[in-house]
């Protein structure tokens, strides 16, 4: 039987900007936007916390056992909870980013993260994205989006968004970050980025957030009406 409710999958290379575009087409259409990469930053923030050792899977197992990931919806953003504290504005740092691909291609981390994924998309339109939820998390979504830009605006666009925080690093960093975050999600044995079959591609080097959303929403009607 078909499913009620209808999931669109946004996947993509680091700093693509998919989350802006998940985030204004789940406003659009007022569905329910998750960021799939937001989980994984807030088990790398609570696992650098807590020293916890990657290569010993009863520790990881165990911390896992003791994080609980929320997300709490206000007017323009979606707050992300770790254990009830508010972790939206530490997950994004680059001492997370330098990290959450080590942590994210343990397997342990993914199957955890994998299932309270496939739970948030029940019974509710969703907006996820992430690197596998097109093939891997839902494989049956209702519209597959898969995003590239390339490296230099991707790049430039990272590095604006933490000079604005108010982080001291250089492009050249932010290039080396993305490079090696790309490199380890699209090797690792575990769900690799990858794009599906019947995704639709969109490389936004040259549109402007309002031309994506527009693609995007022409193709939920396709098919919303096909459905
Ligand atoms: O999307 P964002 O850049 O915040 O994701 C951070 C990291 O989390 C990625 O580089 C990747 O290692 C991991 N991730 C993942 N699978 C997802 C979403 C994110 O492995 N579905």
């Amino acid at each position: 039987m078909k499913r009620e409710n209808f999931i669109i999958a946004i996947d993509g290379f680091s700093s693509c900007g998919k989350s802006t575009v998940a985030k204004a087409v789940a406003k659009e259409l007022q569905f329910v936007f998750i960021d799939s990469g937001a989980m994984y930053r807030a088990v790398t923030l609570y696992f650098l916390r807590n020293q916890v050792d990657l290569g010993n899977t009863k520790d990881i197992e165990n911390a896992l056992a003791h994080i609980h990931i929320d997300f709490l919806p206000e007017a323009d953003k979606v707050r992300v909870l770790l254990n009830d504290e508010d972790v939206s504005e530490e997950i994004r740092m680059m001492r997370i980013s330098e990290k959450v691909s080590e942590v994210s291609a343990l397997k342990a981390v993914r199957q955890a993260l994998v299932k309270q994924q496939q739970d948030l998309g029940k019974r509710r339109n969703i907006v996820m994205d992430g690197r596998d939820i097109g093939t891997t998390v839902f494989p049956d979504a209702d519209l597959k989006i898969f995003m590239t830009a390339s490296t230099d605006v991707r790049a430039e666009r990272r590095l604006a968004e933490l000079l604005h925080k108010g982080e001291s690093v250089t492009i050249e960093e932010v290039k080396q970050n993305l490079a090696h975050r790309d490199y380890i999600d699209s090797t690792r044995e575990e769900s690799p980025l990858r794009q599906a079959e019947d995704a639709l591609v969109i490389d936004n080097t040259h549109l402007t957030p309002a031309e994506q959303l527009q693609i995007v929403l022409s193709e939920y009607a396709k098919r919303a009406g096909e459905r």
